[in-house]
This record gives structure tokens, C-alpha cells and sequence, in this order.
């Protein structure tokens, strides 16, 4: 039988035990097993529930404080397949297509009646965020999203629920909308909630880059690169290697800010980037190059080779050194990707703490311009370095 949303009664499920992931689809279980075994190492025990490509997921604790543990101690950036998260309080379900708003704001009556210690979290809102998932069906309810958080905003600021002026200090109200008749609600913390909408990052495409490739580059360079360390390789006269550099595009977004490239790839540079005179060609096994006159600012890597020789290329290039940085993509297998990912990070991270001289921080993100690749970067612990 189907619903008819016209007579259907609107549902109000409160229910504070779970966590709501976005993510790429298709990566739902990379993504949640990462979550569950990152939860039990914290004794935070539950269960993923999600459909393969519906793009997001929900991680139910079998205690309530335990979320909201979750959301106060882990920062989305620590976590390399998931985008964004929210502590969900309620669902909402056969929303009325007539009044939408009335619901939701019916909804945030019941939380707040729920008297739970996190309700609080309700009356002291500083922003909202009308989400969706990234996939086909959540493209359609883009528009809709848009115009529903004008009057959601003036609603809450109406009755004192939101802060006069957007203070992302404070909680932020998320609706999800998982479709046009049911929703989630719930909330992130200022700590650990990323700053893009549906922590996605989206960026411009350069139209005199090479390669959209450039995009991944780019989304690294300011998202897993603290502004402190980017000044140290971004910057007129620093040196960098591209090894897998054809036809451009990370090359790129190097000379951009004029460092030096030495570009290592067999195929065909553009033709753009060598008129620079920034950049120095060499046709050959990115494998068995080696920087020509001493270590390097920066390493990058985008070769579509294993991602185990990839990690253990660029390990032996930090640790010998020849670079001091390095920023590379590791191409992901069909199946087990979170422990194929997870198990060389841990690899590398051991390997560089041999380093007696050294110490690093490895940071790991699926970026929104990834596929099936994850992007590592590798960076000296200290802040700024010459
Ligand atoms: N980052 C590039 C850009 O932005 O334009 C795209 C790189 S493309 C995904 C991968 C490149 O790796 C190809 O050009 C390929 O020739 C190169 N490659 C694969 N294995 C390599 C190897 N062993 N040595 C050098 N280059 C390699």
C-alpha cells in the first residue's frame, strides 16, 4: 500500500542515540567500519545502518551519551571517509507537503520537551544547515533545501531558539533531508563539524589547468594543510617534485604560487606549464627518480600505481630525506578500502617514527575531488620549518 502523504499523519520518532555520516556514495561501509572501529578503541559500542549509495549512514550507540561523547571529542578531519556528521535527536517522518515548516518546528517542540540534558543544546542555536545527500535523487532537493532555511532561520530567531547573528560557536541546528517526507534533525559541534556545506568543498575549476586532477590538489592544499606549513612550500623560490605528474594539473597548482617542479612522468606534459620556466621535465620511472640537487620542499605523487609501493615510495623519500612534505593520493582497492587504508597508515606512521631527527603528522581525507583515491599528506610536526 502506499502512503499517502496528504492523510498520513506526520511521525515524530526522538531518539538521541545516533549519529548521521554523509559521505560518497558508494562508501558507506568504508566509512562506517571506520567509525565502529574508531568507537569501540574509545569503548563507544553500536551499529552502522545504511543502503549502499544512498551517500550518508547513521551509527546508532547502544548508550545515548555516548554520541554526544562522539561529537565532542572527534573532529570531522580526523576522519578520512566521512564528510561531515551531525548527533541526530529525532525523525520525522511523512512530513505534511502543506507545512513542512509547522512540522519541523513541531519536532524541535518535542526535543525540547524530551527534557534530556542534550535538549539543552536546542535553545541555544547559533546557525542551521538544511542538508541533503550527494547523490542523484539528493541533486532534486537542493533547491528545495535553499529556500526552506530562510524561513526555518526566521522561525528560530522568532522564537529565541537562534542567536540574533549566525555564531558557529554554538550548536548548529542540521535538517537532513534523506527525501521530500522524511527528514532528520539534530545537531554538531562547533569542535567537530566540518565548515562546508554538506561538508563538501567545492572549488572552481581553473580553466587554463591541464587536468581536473588540479582540483584534488588544490582541496589538499587547504584542507589537510595547516596555513603555517603552506607558507613553508607554497612560496616563491621552494622546490618540488611531481612524480606521475602528466599532464599537469598538480604541477599546477604548484607554479601557481611559482615554486620550482621537477615533473616525472613518461606521458605528454602541457605544454603551458614548461613555457613557465618553472618547471623541469623528466621522462622517466617515478619509482627510481631521485631529486637532482638535494632534498626538496615537497613531494606529491598522483601515479596510478599500488597504493602499498606508493606509501612505501614516499616513506623512504621522507625518511632519507629527500623531501621534507610530501602529498599523495593512494588509488583505493575494490573492496576492504578502510583497512587497506588504515593499515598503511599505521604502516607509515610506525616507519616514520625511526626518524631520529623527524617527527610528522599524517592527516588522510576522501576528498570530495577524489574518486577512488584517498589524499595523504605528511608534514613536519613543527609548525613552520625552512
Ligand atoms: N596529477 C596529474 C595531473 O594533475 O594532471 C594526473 C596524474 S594521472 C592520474 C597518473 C599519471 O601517473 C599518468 O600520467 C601516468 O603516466 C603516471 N604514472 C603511472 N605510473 C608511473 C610511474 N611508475 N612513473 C612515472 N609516472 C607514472
Amino acid at each position: 500500500m502506499v502512503n499517502n502523504p496528504e492523510t498520513t499523519p506526520l511521525a515524530i520518532d526522538i531518539d538521541a542515540s545516533g549519529i548521521v555520516f554523509y559521505c560518497r556514495s558508494g562508501y558507506e561501509k568504508d566509512a562506517s567500519d571506520e567509525i565502529a572501529a574508531l568507537s569501540a578503541n574509545y569503548q563507544w559500542f553500536g551499529y552502522a545502518n545504511f543502503k549502499t549509495n544512498q551517500g550518508y549512514f547513521t551509527f546508532n550507540f547502544y548508550d545515548n551519551n555516548h554520541a554526544l561523547a562522539f561529537a565532542n571529542q572527534v573532529n570531522i578531519d580526523s576522519l578520512v571517509f566521512s564528510r561531515q556528521y551531525f548527533v541526530r535527536y529525532a525523525i520525522l517522518d511523512n512530513l505534511p507537503p502543506k507545512d513542512r515548516l509547522g512540522a519541523v518546528i513541531n519536532g524541535l517542540e518535542k526535543i525540547n520537551q524530551s527534557g534530556s540534558v542534550e535538549a539543552k543544546s536546542f535553545l541555544c542555536l547559533g546557525s542551521v544547515s538544511v542538508d541533503y545527500p550527494d547523490t542523484e535523487s539528493g541533486k532534486q532537493l537542493a533547491r528545495f533545501a535553499k529556500k526552506f532555511v530562510v524561513p526555518l532561520r526566521q522561525s528560530l530567531r522568532r522564537s529565541n531558539q537562534m542567536s540574533e547573528k549566525e555564531d558557529l560557536l554554538r550548536p548548529m541546528l542540521h535538517l537532513y533531508m534523506t527525501g521530500f517526507s522524511q527528514w532528520f534533525i539534530g545537531i554538531s559541534l562547533e569542535q567537530s563539524r566540518s565548515p562546508y556545506h554538506n561538508g563538501i568543498h567545492r572549488l572552481k575549476f581553473p580553466s587554463d589547468a591541464p587536468s581536473r586532477s588540479t582540483l584534488k590538489l588544490e582541496e589538499a592544499l587547504i584542507d589537510l594543510v595547516p596555513q603555517s606549513s603552506r607558507t613553508a612550500f607554497l612560496r616563491e623560490g621552494a622546490r618540488a617534485v611531481d612524480l606521475g605528474a602528466c599532464p599537469g594539473g598538480w604541477t599546477y597548482q604548484l607554479v601557481k604560487h611559482k615554486v620550482y617542479v621537477d615533473a616525472v612522468d613518461n606521458g605528454a606534459m602541457a605544454d603551458s606549464l614548461l613555457q613557465t620556466g618553472l618547471v623541469n621535465y623528466a621522462a622517466t620511472d617515478g619509482f627510481k627518480y631521485r631529486p637532482e640537487f638535494g632534498i626538496v620542499d615537497l613531494v606529491v605523487c598522483d601515479m596510478i600505481e599500488r597504493p602499498d609501493r606508493v606509501a612505501q615510495l614516499i616513506t623512504e623519500w621522507l625518511l632519507k630525506p629527500f623531501a621534507r612534505a610530501a602529498i599523495f593520493n593512494l588509488k583505493l582497492p575494490m573492496k576492504m578500502r578502510f583497512e587497506t587504508v588504515n593499515g598503511l597508515l599505521k604502516k607509515m606512521d610506525l616507519q616514520l617514527q625511526q626518524s631520529n631527527d623527524m617527527s610528522f603528522i599524517i592527516r588522510c581525507k576522501h576528498l570530495y575531488h577524489n574518486r577512488d583515491e584517498v589524499t595523504v599528506s605528511v608534514l613536519p610536526a613543527e609548525k613552520s620549518y625552512d
